[in-house]
């Protein structure tokens, strides 16, 4: 199919021809054409598919000739960062258009929202918290809604937001075009899809929870504590260019990122605990390549559109594997080819086999040939809490050992040498000195509960 055949108004096929767009992808040939009947669409895709402008492109054809100021699309993404991938995109494909569009999430102020809202911009893009905050007022009016979109849905599930959608749709009126977007149908969702959609077009179940097309995937079996040097070393040696790398947790990813800027690698992180101008100017940095390394949280990188980017890696191995498939969904976009690497620790393993099952296949380990698998990390990125425990306890035990040995003159030497022996080497990595490897084994305990300190 091409885009002629979608019989797109003119102005959206400059754009679309501007984007440098030459042809549909498989989500747009099979959700456009129902999508301008007005039909309910029900899809399974996963980011990368191109599935924005699936919803984008009907939505704009339906709003060109209408009049201005009722809001007459909303659509609701999970995380600030979808949202404002969405209104960038809205913006690009409606250059050529009078239709307008404003996004609307937290960690900014309500007034340019406020704003929007009451000129009835005439699509919102919204998550569902910030959204409900503005439908306490009068100001936001969704009287004129004629077509809603859920996007990422699957993803809303997991960040608890299904009781907001509620909530929201309670607002909503129900004559009205839905658009629902998924990557993944569990119970709760299909749930959802049953009270939202009337006879509904489905399209794509069975591509359901597939990478994209144009990923090479690969694991690196790696250490934990030499993850980081095993990272820097693949960039230093010019294997990436940049790399999109994700990190279990916020501390993670602080480590990370503070670790590579010291080795003089240009990296910075987005989470959580980050606020909104620094994520998009991280997100920013990044994408113009005064950044070569971007980590992130998972939930921080919902939305994470970056044209070209060649490298994603899995610092650690998702728990979940539809998270593995929306990471490595980041490279590989719309049929362009990216790598996806995954460094893989001993305690790691299973979670790997639990992905494999899904994709289908095993993926290739990787060993690189000049590493040294055996050296001594320079610096961990986490101290476990029994080892932060351990080392304040030997300290203050030294510390009454030396109070002890003055007042005795000198004669507590075993009792200091029974307190460095367990603190040895917690003491010594409190700053990740790295000197006491050989005293991990019994105490450690990964963020995540995993046995074994290694
Ligand atoms: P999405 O899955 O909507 O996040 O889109 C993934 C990426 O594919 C975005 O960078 C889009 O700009 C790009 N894209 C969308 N449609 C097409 C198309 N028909 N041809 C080439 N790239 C596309």
């Amino acid at each position: 199919m091409s885009f002629s055949d979608l019989k797109l108004h003119p102005s959206l096929m400059s754009a679309i021809k501007e984007l440098g767009f030459t042809k549909p992808t498989q989500i747009q040939s099979d959700a456009v054409p129902p999508g301008l009947e007005g039909r309910d669409l029900l899809a399974c895709a996963a980011t990368g598919s191109g599935k924005t402008a699936a919803f984008l492109l009907p939505i704009l054809q339906r709003l060109l000739d209408k009049p201005r100021g009722k809001t007459r699309a909303l659509i609701i993404a999970p995380t600030r960062e979808l949202a404002a991938q969405i209104l960038q995109d809205m913006q690009d494909l409606a250059v050529h258009t009078p239709v307008t569009g404003a996004a609307i999430f937290g960690g900014v102020g309500m007034g340019p929202q406020e704003h929007a809202l009451r000129s009835g911009v005439d699509i919102i893009i919204a998550t569902p918290g910030r959204l409900l905050d503005h439908l306490k007022s009068s100001y936001a009016n969704f009287d004129a809604l004629e077509v809603l979109v859920l996007d990422e849905a699957d993803r809303m599930l997991d960040m608890g937001f299904l009781p907001d959608i509620r909530r929201l749709l309670r607002q909503l009126p129900t004559k009205r075009q839905t658009l629902f977007f998924s990557a993944t149908m569990p119970p709760p969702i299909a749930q959802l899809t049953r009270e939202m959609l009337k006879n509904p077009v489905t399209i794509a179940l069975e591509r359901q929870s597939r990478p994209a097309t144009g990923i090479t995937q690969a694991l690196y079996p790696v250490s934990q504590e030499l993850k980081s040097a095993l990272l820097a070393t693949l960039l230093e040696r010019g294997d990436m260019k940049e790399a999109l790398v994700f990190t279990r947790t916020k501390h993670r990813a602080n480590r990370l990122a503070e670790f590579l800027a010291k080795r003089g690698l240009s990296a910075d992180r987005i989470h959580g605990n980050r606020s909104q101008p620094q994520r998009t100017a991280a997100l920013a940095a990044f994408k113009t390549g005064k950044l070569r390394v971007l980590v992130a949280t998972d939930i921080a990188a919902r939305g994470i559109d970056v044209e070209e980017l060649g490298h994603v890696v899995n610092f650690d191995v998702p728990l979940v594997p539809a998270d593995y498939i929306h990471r490595i969904g980041r490279t590989g976009r719309a049929e362009a080819v990216g790598d996806a690497f995954t460094f893989v620790s001993r305690e790691e393993e299973g979670d790997i086999t639990a992905i494999e099952k899904v994709l289908g296949k095993r993926l290739p380990r990787v060993t690189v040939p000049d590493f040294d698998y055996n050296a001594r990390p320079e610096a961990r990125l986490e101290i476990p809490l029994a080892e932060r425990i351990a080392a304040i306890r030997a300290k203050k035990s030294e510390d009454r050992a030396r109070g002890n040995a003055k007042g005795a003159r000198g004669g507590g030497s075993g009792g200091a040498a029974a307190g460095g022996s367990r603190g040895g080497s917690a003491g010594g990595s409190r700053r990740g000195g790295g000197g006491g490897a050989g005293g991990r084994g019994g105490q450690g305990q990964g963020g995540r509960g995993r046995p074994g300190g290694r």
